[in-house]
C-alpha cells in the first residue's frame, strides 16, 4: 500500500504535468487550435514559422508530445529527436538554404534565451550568422 503523502505528491506532478500541457503554447500549435502557418506535419512534428522571424528563414520544428526541454527528454524520445533534426535539414532544402547554410538551435531553459517551454529547433537561415552567438 502506497502511503497518502506519497499518493498525494504523485498525484500533484502529474497534475502540475497536465496543467501545463494543457496551457502550452507549441502544443496548440501542434493540435491546430492555434491558426499558424505550418509548413510540414508528419505523425511525430511540426514545422511552422517563427512569428518574431529573425533571419529571413526562421522556422520553428517541435515534437507534437510535450517535452519541456531537452533536459526532459528521455531514452524513449530519441528516435523522434534524431527525426526532427532530419526534418529540419529537409525543410531547409525546401527553403533552398541548405547550399548556403542555416544554422539549427534548441535553447533550454532561462540563461540560454528559452521563452516557449515546449522544446523546439530554429532553423535560420538566409543571411550570414555571425559565431559566436550573443
Ligand atoms: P525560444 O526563445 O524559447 O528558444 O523560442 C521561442 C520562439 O517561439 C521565439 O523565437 C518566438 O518568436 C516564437 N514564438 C513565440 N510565440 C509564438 C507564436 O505564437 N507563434 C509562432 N509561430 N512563434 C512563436
Ligand atoms: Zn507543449
Amino acid at each position: 500500500m502506497i502511503p497518502f503523502f506519497i499518493q498525494k505528491v504523485f498525484y500533484y506532478t502529474w497534475w502540475k504535468g497536465k496543467m501545463k500541457m494543457c496551457g502550452c503554447l507549441f502544443c496548440k500549435i501542434a493540435a491546430h487550435e492555434i491558426p499558424t502557418s505550418i509548413l510540414y506535419e508528419d505523425d511525430q512534428c511540426v514545422v511552422f514559422e517563427d512569428i518574431n522571424p529573425q533571419a529571413p528563414v526562421h522556422l520553428l520544428a517541435i515534437p507534437k508530445k510535450h517535452i519541456t526541454s531537452l533536459n526532459d527528454a528521455c531514452d524513449e524520445d530519441r528516435d523522434m529527436l534524431g527525426h526532427l533534426l532530419g526534418v529540419a535539414a529537409r525543410v531547409a532544402k525546401e527553403k533552398k538554404i541548405d547550399g548556403s547554410g542555416y544554422r539549427t538551435v534548441i535553447n533550454t531553459n532561462a540563461e540560454a534565451g528559452q521563452t516557449v517551454f515546449h522544446l523546439h529547433v530554429h532553423i535560420l537561415g538566409g543571411r550570414i550568422l555571425n559565431w559566436p552567438p550573443g
